[in-house]
């Protein structure tokens, strides 16, 4: 079975391209709103959870450490800051819940600016990681199964181009959210270079399409444009959407480069003017950020938290000013 209707808009009028020589993976492009996307993803069954007879805390915690990088906490606190700002009254003692949060770490960051944070994720291994590393609460499973209160704020990093029903994900976010919650979510976005590349290997009849096979996959199966990505949020009800393209790269340039299969002196000296031009925001945006609104009024707070009294940490010389940290600090002086 193929995809037949867009996933975003809902338009038929969809145009398929070529099968990719090298996978025979089919892909199609939206007429109506621009989404590229695989044809075949409804052929893709997911499993419910991952259990750790598969993946272990071990080989999971290992994968993590291989990925850390500030890039992606600069890129978190930018989010938690502007989501903030459209919450009455800030951040402070305010519900977060993160879907497919994966080891917890973008919790911890949002725990320490004051959201009361909690999320899910199908990683067995992730839960306990969570827990382990950074002392977060994540919930194992499908958010259809799980009983959770409604939120202030939800968050989904990467997640809707990896699911294989994405309208059910956002509806699910929307009914998750208090009336006048917000959203914010990351999903790939489709770039020039993707369209060049789509243009190229339809050119090319098939070939010339690792570019295209690296960037829609079985994991990642559609990218939206900014169009796109606001049909599919108001079509769920969701009102003040502000979509925004970004260049955020979790990788930097270099390896993500070879892992499209530039070979690896080429991918170094490239990598490197690459992330200098992403340092000066000149590189392809490759991602999309939206933000969106649940109608209605937010209500304050239930309660303010208590101010947890933490020591200054472990290793700490107990030089740190004593101005307020971003974190614990209640509204209540
Ligand atoms: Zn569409």
């Amino acid at each position: 079975m193929s995809v037949t209707a867009c996933p975003a808009c809902g338009s038929p009028r969809l145009k398929n391209y070529r099968p990719s020589r090298r996978t025979g993976r089919n892909n199609f492009r939206c007429r109506g709103c621009g989404l590229v996307g695989w044809s075949d993803r409804a052929d893709l069954v997911l499993p419910d959870t991952v259990g750790l007879d598969e993946i272990s805390v071990e080989e999971r915690a290992a994968w993590v450490a291989s990925k850390r990088d500030h890039a992606a906490e600069a890129a978190q606190v930018e989010v938690l800051d502007e989501l903030g700002a459209r919450l009455e009254g800030g951040p402070q003692g305010r519900l977060l819940y993160d879907i497919g949060t994966g080891d917890g770490q973008f919790l911890a960051v949002a725990s320490k600016r004051g959201y009361q944070v909690r999320g899910n994720d199908l990683m067995e291994a992730n839960v306990v990681l969570a827990a382990q590393s950074h002392g977060v609460e994540v919930d194992l499973g499908d958010l259809a199964f799980l009983d959770v209160p409604a939120q202030d704020a939800v968050t989904m990093w990467c997640v809707l181009a990896h699911v294989a029903d994405p309208e059910a994900l956002l509806q699910s976010s929307f009914d998750l959210l208090k009336p006048g919650g917000t959203l914010f979510l990351q999903t790939p976005r489709r770039s020039k270079v993707d369209s060049a590349a789509l243009r190229v290997s339809a050119a090319a009849r098939g070939r010339m399409s690792r570019w295209v096979d690296r960037r829609i996959a079985p994991h990642h199966w559609h990218l939206h444009t900014a169009q796109s990505m606001s049909a599919a949020l108001r079509a769920v009800g969701f009102v003040d959407v502000e979509v925004i393209p970004r260049a955020r790269y979790s990788l930097n340039s270099g390896a993500y480069l070879a892992s499209l299969g530039v070979p690896a002196r080429a991918a170094g000296a490239v990598g490197r003017t690459t992330d200098r031009l992403i340092d000066r925001g000149w590189a392809p945006r490759i991602v999309l950020e939206a933000y969106a609104r649940k109608p209605g009024t937010l209500a304050a707070p239930a309660a303010v938290p208590a101010v947890e009294q933490v020591p200054a940490d472990g290793g700490s010389t107990g030089g740190e000013p004593k101005g307020p940290k971003p974190g614990g600090l209640a509204a209540a002086g």
